[in-house]
């Protein structure tokens, strides 16, 4: 050892270098050792102890180098030593592990370096080695929560749209197992049994319940340093399966209660620390997102096909659940499918006399009780405001149909308190079949249904009716009539005719009515009388409605453009009752006036009083603004119904149509007489003008002007004429009424 620098072996400048070199060996703040050639271990300083917990004498009694190396690393570490000790190297840098005197493993940066004689030959190896250990740990700790989040990351991508919670449930466990490593992960669900603390094994590793359980109870995580230690609960079982720590969390579901809990065990003592907490943490709230997210898609789910108020099954839902039974159904040879359309009778009244919300008191109560009056199979359904259905399969026969509509009229008989009222409620029951081997469509039984109920209602309250083959005869000639007349309007299959109004002082043509013709073109002339309702019944009167404004001033654009005198008179256009109640009619109107740059003065709207009375609040607003605008109102009809001139007053009118009964009864009856009289009289004293329709007879001509009226309509004068054929008429007219034809046109009424 001749040539190791030792104290002893040195004296002179060597000495003092010698020294110096002591000096800085033994106060190195890093660990610093002599290695022979052989990997002996012949000076090593104080740190170095230190840092190895191991003292310097047993350091260098001992096997060298190799002894304090980590196993794993030791095959390398002897590879490198060798050559350097050959001096194919002189110097490497290494980070090795070692093995700390407590078993502990220390991370060290090693540099090696070779000294070499004067002649270049190796001599022996200078090692330092610095504690990295804590930036190992740290750098190991950043992979593994990047491998974590990533894994997280992953499983909420996945969780955003997995409709399977059992499939989540496996993925969440497969990611804690390969993001940690961890050979056992687990979820147990809670179940929904009696006491509430079951828990139902659901993905993964078997879950300790004992630890579940505790975790449940203190509704946050439970971590298990180890298991032999472990006081707050029974570890038995854990210790049993070899399990020596772990952790579980609670899984918060949709609402309050926690929904699962997830837990991860290990076979060794404190195999988890905070950043596995977090992970495990993080892991659970995607499987809450996840149950959240379903939730909420099956509320979603519900309420499209569920009624808010009552919480019944909705129309869609019933006719889903019609459309499987009539396919089942059909299979059969025997058997019935029946739909019972119920509809209680006056319940607009319970609205009005006692408010909507009694209405709605009136049908949650009800709901229930129709339900208990039914067979569990039976799907009762809330169509729509006071209309139920109730879908039966598998009845024997048709008579236990009515015993079920029966005992339903029954229930809803009952006395009921709504609002500290008693209330006796009535419905109408209408009933329709399938029967055996039937091939009918949902929508039609039930529609059929609908049309027998309307048939109970007509024939009394709190009844029934059976659809038969004549109903079933008058709804297919309906559905076909309403369907071609869909093409009609939209194909121009209607046209419009005009019938002129004559003005008694003028003695002439003074204004227009537009009528609407429907030629079938198999059935031929179809009667506005007939395809009106059906228009406003089945959603085509605003599209025929606006068809009709916008032909007719159309025409009377025509009409102005080329220089006819109707194109000064005053044109008439009937608007619907369903038109009335919409919002927004009179803004159509206004656009249809000004697109055509037509003064609204020259627009006359003819409404039915009872249209008006509908839904006066809209009617009344439409009303003033047209009125507001110049656009004149007519009250068609006059006489039909309960009109009363006291009405009047309120409303925004310019002309009073008197109903041809008025007209046809004045040769019969004194009384008729005496009412146009003063209805002519109050009428001027409002400042209407007066119109007499239906006019077939010049005695009735002269009867109604003589009474006051100011104009006559009726076929007296002109049926209601194509367009092409009304400078004919006109001309006609004014040759009848003795007037030149050259006669200045006035304004009508
Ligand atoms: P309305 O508004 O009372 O129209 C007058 C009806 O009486 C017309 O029948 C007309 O042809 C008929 N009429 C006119 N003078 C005489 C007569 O001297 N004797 C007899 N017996 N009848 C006469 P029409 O065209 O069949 O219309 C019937 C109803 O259909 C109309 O009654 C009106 O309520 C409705 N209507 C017609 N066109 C339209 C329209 O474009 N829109 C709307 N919403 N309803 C319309
Ligand atoms: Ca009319
Ligand atoms: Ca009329």
């Amino acid at each position: 050892m001749d040539h190791v620098p030792t104290p002893e072996s040195a004296s002179g400048p060597l000495q003092e270098a010698e020294t110096r070199f002591r000096v800085a060996f033994e106060e190195a703040g890093v660990g610093m050792a002599i290695v022979g050639l052989d990997g002996k271990l012949l000076r090593v300083n104080r740190e170095l102890a230190h840092l190895l917990g191991i003292d310097e004498e047993t350091l260098l009694a001992g096997r060298g180098i190799l002894a304090v190396s980590h196993p794993d690393d030791a095959g390398a570490r002897a590879d490198d030593f060798t050559r350097l000790a050959s001096g194919a190297i002189d110097r490497y840098k290494r980070d090795r592990r070692y093995r700390r005197g407590d078993g502990t493993t220390l991370w060290g940066a090693t540099t090696i370096s070779l000294v070499r004689d004067a002649d270049g030959a190796p001599l022996y190896a200078i090692g330092q080695l610095e504690d990295i250990t804590a930036r190992r740990a740290a750098e190991e700790a950043a992979r593994r929560r990047a491998a974590q989040q990533d894994a997280v990351a992953r499983l909420s991508q996945r969780a955003i749209t997995e409709q399977d919670l059992d499939a989540l449930a496996r993925a969440t466990v497969a990611t804690i197992t390969e993001a940690l490593g961890v050979p056992l992960a687990g979820l147990a669900t809670v179940s929904d049994g009696d006491d509430g603390d079951g828990l139902v094994h659901a993905a993964g590793a078997r879950l300790d319940p004992a630890h579940a359980r505790h975790t449940l109870s203190r509704r946050g995580p439970v971590v298990v340093p180890d298991t032999s230690t472990e006081t707050r609960f029974d570890a038995a079982d854990l210790i049993a399966r070899g399990i020596a720590s772990g952790i579980a969390v609670p899984v918060a579901g949709e609402g309050d209660a926690p929904h699962s809990v997830l837990g991860m065990y290990a076979d060794e003592p404190c195999a988890f620390g905070d950043d596995d907490l977090a992970f495990l943490h993080s892991v659970a709230n995607v499987l809450t997102g996840a149950l959240r997210r379903l939730a909420a898609e099956r509320s979603v789910r519900h309420q499209a096909l569920h009624d808010p108020l009552t919480q019944l099954p909705n129309r869609a839902l019933l006719l889903d659940r019609l459309r499987l039974a009539l396919a089942r159904h059909r299979r059969r040879a025997a058997g019935w499918v029946a739909v019972l359309y119920v509809d209680l009778d006056d319940f607009k009244g319970v609205n009005d006399s006692l408010g909507h919300g009694a209405g709605d008191t009136l049908l949650r109560a009800l709901a229930p009780r129709l339900s208990e009056a039914l067979r569990p199979s039976d799907t009762l359904a809330r169509l729509a405001g006071d209309e139920f259905a109730v879908l039966c399969e598998g009845l024997d026969e048709v008579t236990e149909s009515v015993a079920i509509a029966e005992r339903l009229l029954d229930v809803i008989s009952w006395p009921l308190d709504v609002a500290g009222v008693e209330l006796r409620s009535s419905a109408s029951v209408g009933i329709a079949l399938a029967g055996p081997g039937a091939v009918i469509d949902a929508e039609d039984l039930v529609r059929d249904a609908g049309v027998a109920m309307y048939r109970a209602k007509r024939g009394g309250h709190g009844t029934y009716e059976i659809f038969d083959d004549h109903m079933r005869a008058e709804t297919v000639e309906r559905v076909a009539l309403t369907h071609e007349l869909r093409g009609a309007i939209e194909h121009g299959g209607l046209r419009l005719v005009y019938q002129p109004m004559i003005g008694f002082d003028a003695r002439r043509a003074t204004s227009f009515e537009a009528l609407v013709r429907w030629t079938h073109p198999e059935r031929g002339e179809i009667g506005p009388g007939r395809f009106i309702p059906l228009a406003e019944q089945h959603g085509l009167i605003e599209p025929l409605g606006r068809w009709v404004l916008h032909e007719a001033l159309d025409q009377l654009r025509r009409w102005r453009d080329a220089g006819l005198p109707m194109g000064d008179m005053s044109m008439s256009v009937n608007v619907s009752r369903v038109q009335l109640s919409r919002p927004g009619l009179a803004d159509e109107i206004f656009a249809a006036l000004t697109e055509r740059g037509l003064p609204a003065e020259q627009l006359v709207i003819e409404v039915t009083e009872s249209a008006v009375m509908d839904d006066p609040a809209v009617a009344n607003a439409t009303l003033d603004a047209l009125s507001a605008a110049g656009v004149r109102i007519a009250l068609d009809d006059f006489g039909v119904g309960q009109s009363s001139l006291a009405c009047l007053r309120d409303l925004p009118l310019d002309v009073l149509k008197l109903d041809r009964g008025f007209i046809t009864s004045l040769a019969a009856s004194r009384q008729a007489a005496a009412i146009v009289r003063a209805v002519c009289d109050m009428a001027r004293a409002l400042g209407f003008t007066v119109v007499a329709e239906g006019i077939e007879t010049s005695m009735q001509a002269d009867v109604v002007e003589s009474l006051g009226c100011d104009v006559g309509q009726g076929f007296l004068y002109s049926h209601g004429v194509r367009p092409e054929e009304v400078p004919d008429a006109i001309a006609t007219l004014d040759l009848r009424l003795g007037r030149p034809s050259s006669a200045q046109p006035v304004l009508g009424y």
